[in-house]
């Protein structure tokens, strides 16, 4: 919910066509029956549905939580997936607490992807919230796109990196990844073709530890679900 969806009588309105279709259709939602709401900005409402209808749905809330805070301060640099691998990856990583999302591009980024509707700020936001609403989360991650590498690399990330952790996920390299990891961190994770070797270089000169996640070679989506399942 937008906080301006909240009136001043502990009431709550949903008008999106989206989510009303959600409430409906996955929720089977019924008047009566118990919700919990996330408001965008931290706060957890819990209450009752009053009323569902083509106009919208009405909820009485009981009480107005704040949520907790994100567990950990997890960045992921991600050279930006084909579109479909995208809107699953925003949707897992959301879910799985990442803080800030940074698409970015590679030599073996295909250039087409960066002129997808799946990049336009409405359907990045439609990936996030169904992560969020999957772990019942409300702070939004921030997402960056990125189009230039080197200038990318050389000043952003390898100033963020003096005062946090950057891991390098990519194939052959000594290093296992480590478990347990803590935060602040910041995960790079390569396109379908992988990292090119400059590519390689640029990211360990700016500060990643290379590591490798086995002997497997993963897709995209995997690999990135594999490197924050690492997390402690
Ligand atoms: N042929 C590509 C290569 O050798 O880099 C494979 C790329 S893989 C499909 C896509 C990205 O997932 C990689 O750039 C890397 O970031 C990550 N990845 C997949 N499997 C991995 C592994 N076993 N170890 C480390 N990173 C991996």
């Amino acid at each position: 919910l937008d906080p301006a969806d909240l009136t001043d009588d502990h009431h709550a309105w949903v008008r999106d066509p989206r989510r009303l279709r959600h409430l409906r259709e996955v929720h089977r939602a019924r008047p009566g029956d118990e919700l919990t709401l996330g408001v965008s900005g931290g706060s957890i409402g819990r209450g009752r549905l009053v009323s569902l209808d083509e106009d919208g749905a009405r909820f009485a809330l009981d009480a107005l939580d704040q949520a907790p805070p994100a567990a950990l301060d997890i960045e992921l640099v991600l050279a930006l997936p084909r579109p479909r691998m995208l809107a699953r990856s925003l949707e897992h990583v959301t879910a799985l607490g990442v803080k800030r999302i940074t698409l970015l591009h590679t030599r073996r980024v295909e250039k087409s992807y960066w002129q997808s509707p799946e990049l336009s700020a409405e359907k990045i936001h439609q990936h996030l919230v169904l992560g969020l609403e999957q772990a019942r989360d409300t702070v939004m991650p921030e997402v960056e796109l990125e189009t230039h590498f080197k200038p990318f690399v050389e000043d952003r990330l390898a100033t963020r990196l003096k005062v946090r952790r950057g891991l390098l996920a990519h194939p052959g390299m000594q290093a296992a990844c480590p478990r347990g990891l803590t935060s602040p961190a910041t995960l790079v994770v390569g396109p379908e073709g992988g990292f090119i070797p400059y590519e390689v270089e640029a990211l360990l000169a700016a500060g990643c530890q290379g590591i490798h996640l086995g002997s497997r070679i993963l897709r995209v989506e995997t690999a990135v679900i594999a490197l924050l399942a690492r997390l402690g």
